[in-house]
C-alpha cells in the first residue's frame, strides 16, 4: 500500500490510447513529477534481451538476471545502470517484449519498489497498466483513458513513422490487438478499470480537450 502524504494521480488504459503525452501535459500543468511505468517495463525488456532471455525464460533465470539490475527514471528519461535508454526502448521489438516480460511475477515483483519509491518524496501522475489497482490502491485521484482500437493503431502508426520506425496500419492494428489481449489477459495485475477510476474515451477528443476534462474533476471537487 502507499503510506505516501503526497499526492499520486493514476492513469492507466490500453496501448495507444494516449496515456503518456497526457500524463506528461497533465503533470506540467499540476506541477507534478511525471512516472512513465511502461518505459520501466521497457528497459527491463531491452536489458533482458540484451542478456538473452526468451519467450521461454524460467522464473529463476529471471530472478537472477534482476539481482543488482538498476532502472531509474527522470525527467522523461529512462536508464538501465545509468545507460539513457529512452530511444532504445520504443521499437516496436521491444514493445512486444515488455509485454511479453511484464506479465511474469518476478520481473512485475522487480518493478513494484522502484515504482512506490516516486511519490514518496514528489506529487507524482503515475501512468501504466496497474497504477490505480494494484501499485498505488490509495491514489488521490484515478483516470481510466481509453480510445477505439481503431483510433489506437493510428495514434501508434503515425507515433512510429513519426520516429523513422517503418510500420503499416495493419501492423500497427496487429501490436494493438495483440498487447491488448496479452495485458488484460494476463494472471497477474492485468489492465483493468479500478471502479473508482474516471473514465475517459479519447476516440474523438484531442490532448488539450482531455486535459481540460482531467483538469475540471481534478479542480471540481
Ligand atoms: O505503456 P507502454 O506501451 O510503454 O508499456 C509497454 C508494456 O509494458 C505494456 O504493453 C504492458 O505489457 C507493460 N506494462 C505493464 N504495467 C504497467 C505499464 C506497462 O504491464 N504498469
Amino acid at each position: 500500500m502507499s503510506m505516501s502524504k503526497n499526492r499520486i494521480v493514476t492513469i492507466d488504459g490500453p496501448s495507444g490510447a494516449g496515456k503518456s503525452t497526457v500524463a506528461r501535459l497533465l503533470a506540467e500543468r499540476l506541477g507534478f513529477q511525471y512516472l512513465d511505468t511502461g518505459a520501466l517495463y521497457r528497459a527491463v525488456a531491452l536489458y533482458l534481451r540484451r542478456q538473452g532471455a526468451g519467450e521461454d525464460v524460467s522464473d529463476e533465470t529471471l530472478e537472477r538476471l534482476l539481482k543488482g539490475l538498476n532502472i531509474g527514471f527522470s525527467d522523461g528519461r529512462v536508464y538501465i545502470d545509468g545507460e539513457d535508454v529512452s530511444e532504445a526502448v520504443r521499437t516496436p521489438e521491444i514493445g512486444h517484449y515488455s509485454s511479453v516480460f511484464s506479465a511474469r511475477r518476478p520481473v512485475r515483483e522487480f518493478l513494484l519498489s522502484i515504482q512506490r519509491a516516486y511519490p514518496e518524496r514528489y506529487d507524482t501522475v503515475v501512468e501504466g497498466r496497474d497504477m490505480g489497482t494494484v501499485v498505488f490502491p490509495d491514489a488521490w485521484r484515478k483516470f481510466f483513458i481509453d480510445a477505439s482500437p481503431q483510433e489506437r493503431a493510428r495514434r501508434r502508426y503515425l507515433q512510429l513513422l513519426q520516429k523513422g520506425v517503418a510500420v503499416t496500419m495493419e501492423e500497427a492494428m496487429r501490436d494493438v490487438q495483440q498487447r491488448d489481449e496479452r495485458d488484460s489477459q494476463r494472471d497477474i495485475a492485468p489492465l483493468r478499470r479500478s471502479p473508482d477510476a474516471v473514465y475517459i474515451d479519447t476516440t474523438s477528443l484531442g490532448i488539450e480537450e482531455t486535459i481540460d476534462k482531467m483538469l475540471e474533476f481534478l479542480h471540481g471537487e
